[in-house]
């Protein structure tokens, strides 16, 4: 039965007046909690009229409770920390690279104090913000001059537009590549105003192919490390050095976009080779574009290197203010870069090429000692083990490589029709972790690769809160 005694919404002025909203005007603002009672009332105002709320539910305690879960909730950050147990390690959604302390302390002076970002303090006058990276630049890729940008696919499309514009850019078919969705070769060089002339096949492409497409219209001819696909089989590819010799014997510049691109050879740490930075200058290349958080483990940045008056024509582009980087980036990749000049001691600080020559044995070691508390928090309905697994590099590079890594496996014991959601279910109370654990569901499981696991304690400590549907 509903009484018939029709119920009111407390006032705005008493609320903000009652006991209970003090301290959320003083830890929110008066603003803030004014905004957040406005909105609550009119959402409640139907129910209230309807007869649906009893008294309790608008009661000035109630809705002070109410009002302060919103506003926490609105205070919480949206860029949140989470755990990358993907296998993945340099994964682009989950911000590639982690920078190393020498890096983050560097980034917090630039973001606390003013500093000579283009400033020359030797002399005094104006400076050039690339001069502050060039020369560790230039000593770790052999490269004459060095200019930086946002990321690389900005490097590709500045370089492409001064060197290329209102030309022809030569390019093999198996090289027309798309990164990510919205990076596709053939659009970028049109948005650069290059006009793409494709030569050769999807899986061979030859000399006589490049050297038939060149005429006067000729602007620049480009190679693109296939970086997310490999193409296997009869294939056919000219070397850098043979493209480039005969780039140069037409007047054309040859660009490489190495996509990762490494400053060393990472076969010396037991990983795949990767094509070097300072390998393609010496082929020829004329321009090499490469990241700065892919395998270079820095911040996001597209690292543009290569001749002199090539770079200088790069620099005198409007586009390269619209695409410069900041402070902070340059700050980081400085810190970065310098830990490159002692090779010896890389894997130990640098973190993603710690992360990536982490003995398999190690992980699963971890895998061993973490199964039984995470057994234990998912009871009967989950088999739970510690397994191999096999992780990738990510962002592109050796896409067919596999790294060697160690899992937890999370089977549920539920008939087959069951156990997409109850696979679905984990994996998102995982994700609603105070700091989120993402994994990925594979063969009717759910793997935690803990390659990237560094902070076991905090791993652990959430683990009680875990909370799945059945
Ligand atoms: C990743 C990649 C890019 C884009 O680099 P971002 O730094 O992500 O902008 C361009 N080209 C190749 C070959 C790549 O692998």
């Amino acid at each position: 039965m509903s009484s018939s005694v029709a119920l009111r919404l407390p006032s705005i002025d008493g609320l903000l007046r009652h006991p209970a909203c003090a301290p959320l005007a003083e830890r929110y603002g008066r603003d803030s909690l004014l905004t957040g009672l406005r909105q609550l009332l009119d959402e409640l105002r139907p129910g209230v009229l309807s007869g649906q709320l009893s008294a309790v539910e608008i009661g000035a305690e109630v809705l002070a409770g109410r009002v302060g879960e919103r506003l926490a909730q609105q205070q919480r950050s949206n860029v949140r920390r989470v755990f990358n147990l993907t296998g993945t390690v340099l994964h682009t959604n989950l911000g590639r690279a982690l920078l190393p302390e020498e890096a983050i302390e560097a980034v917090q002076m630039a973001a606390r104090y003013p500093l000579n970002l283009e400033f020359d303090l030797a002399s005094g006058k104006r400076g050039d913000r690339d001069d502050l990276i060039e020369g560790l630049i230039r000593e770790l890729t052999g490269a004459e001059a060095v200019t930086v940008v946002n990321n690389n696919a900005a490097a590709v499309l500045l370089t492409l537009n001064s060197l290329g514009a209102r030309k022809e850019g030569i390019i093999s078919r198996g090289e027309l590549i798309e990164i990510g969705g919205a990076f596709r070769i053939p659009d970028i060089m049109a948005r650069a105003g290059v006009r793409l002339h494709e030569v050769g096949t999807t899986n061979r492409t030859h000399a006589r192919d490049y050297e038939a497409a060149i005429s006067p219209r000729s602007g620049l001819i480009m190679r693109v490390h296939a970086s997310n696909y490999s193409i296997e089989g009869f294939t056919a590819r000219v070397p850098t050095a043979e493209l480039a010799e005969l780039a140069h014997r037409n007047g054309l510049p040859l660009l490489e976009d190495l996509g990762s691109g490494s400053l060393l050879d990472l076969t010396r740490w037991g990983l795949p080779a990767e094509p070097t930075v300072r390998q393609a200058l010496l082929d020829g290349a004329d321009i090499v574009t490469f990241s700065g958080d892919k395998l270079l483990g820095g911040p996001q940045a597209g690292l543009i290197v290569g001749r002199k008056e090539l770079i200088a024509k790069i620099k005198k582009n409007p586009l390269k203010r619209a695409l410069r980087v900041d402070k902070l980036t340059l700050a980081a990749l400085e810190a970065v870069l310098g830990l490159y000049r002692d090779p010896d001691r890389l894997a130990e600080r640098l973190p993603s090429l710690r992360l990536l020559t982490r003995p398999q044995a190690d992980i699963f070691a971890q895998a061993s000692r973490l199964q039984p508390a995470l057994a234990e928090v998912l009871g009967s309905l989950w088999q739970v083990s510690a397994v191999e697994a096999l992780g990738m590099i990510g962002s592109g590079s050796q896409p067919v490589a596999r790294l060697p890594s160690a899992a937890l496996c999370m089977r549920p014991q539920v008939s087959k029709r069951l156990r997409g959601r109850c696979l679905l279910n984990l994996e998102a109370a995982l994700r609603g972790l105070p700091i989120p654990v993402l994994g990925r569901i594979d063969d009717d499981a759910l793997w935690l690769d803990l390659r990237q696991l560094d902070d076991e304690p905090a791993w652990l400590g959430q683990l009680p809160h875990l909370q799945v549907e059945p």
